[in-house]
């Protein structure tokens, strides 16, 4: 089973759950940069109101920050990881690119996880985030077209770049993912 893996995707699509699922199943860290910074908000620090701010207008925070967060937790894994959330433009997967060579350990696969626009609304809007109304999720749509889907032509020409399916339940989904990882 690959251990060094990005999930990418628009918001919706299921990259969190199925991350959280093949974590758990196969002992990799889930590096959710979406999480992480949510536990920066509820901490209250200065940083967090600031990143808030950003994030509740469906806008991405700096590459410097999210990089930091990143780049401290990456260097201490040793038994595998999960990048979800992270890289979302050019800029930032570039950094990612110099960050694992100079720690070694290069992508294995990244799970393209595929799924229609009116499927995406309608989850979002159920899950009922504070980042989850309408025309919040038009802008994060608007941003992952424009900045982060060039990423997925990006690792296509790598060729570790897997599509999956996602517009089907998530036990489905799942067994995808393993079946293209394993
Ligand atoms: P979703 O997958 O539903 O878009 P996330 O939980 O991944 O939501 O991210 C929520 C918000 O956190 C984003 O809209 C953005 O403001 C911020 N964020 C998360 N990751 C990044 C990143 N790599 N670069 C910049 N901003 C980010």
């Amino acid at each position: 089973m690959k251990k060094k893996l990005l999930f990418i995707g628009p918001p919706g699509a299921g990259k969190g759950t199925q991350a959280k699922l093949f974590c758990t199943k196969y002992g990799l860290e889930h590096l959710s940069t979406g999480d992480l910074l949510r536990d920066e908000v509820s901490s209250g620090s200065v940083l967090g109101r600031k990143a808030s701010e950003v994030m509740n207008k469906g806008e991405l925070v700096s590459d410097e920050l999210v990089l930091s967060i990143v780049e401290s937790r990456l260097v201490n894994i040793k038994q595998g990881w999960l990048l979800d959330g992270f890289p979302r433009n050019v800029n930032q997967a570039n950094s990612l690119q110099n960050l694992l060579k100079k720690i070694d350990q290069p992508l294995e696969a990244v799970i393209s996880i595929q799924i229609s626009d009116n499927y995406l609304i309608k989850r979002l809007l159920a899950r009922g985030r504070e980042d989850d109304n309408e025309e919040v999720i038009a802008n994060r749509l608007q941003i992952y077209r424009d900045k982060t889907s060039p990423l997925v032509d990006l690792y296509r020409k790598q060729g570790i770049l897997v599509g999956i399916d996602g517009n089907a339940d998530i036990d489905v989904v799942f067994s995808c993912i393993e079946k293209a990882l394993g």
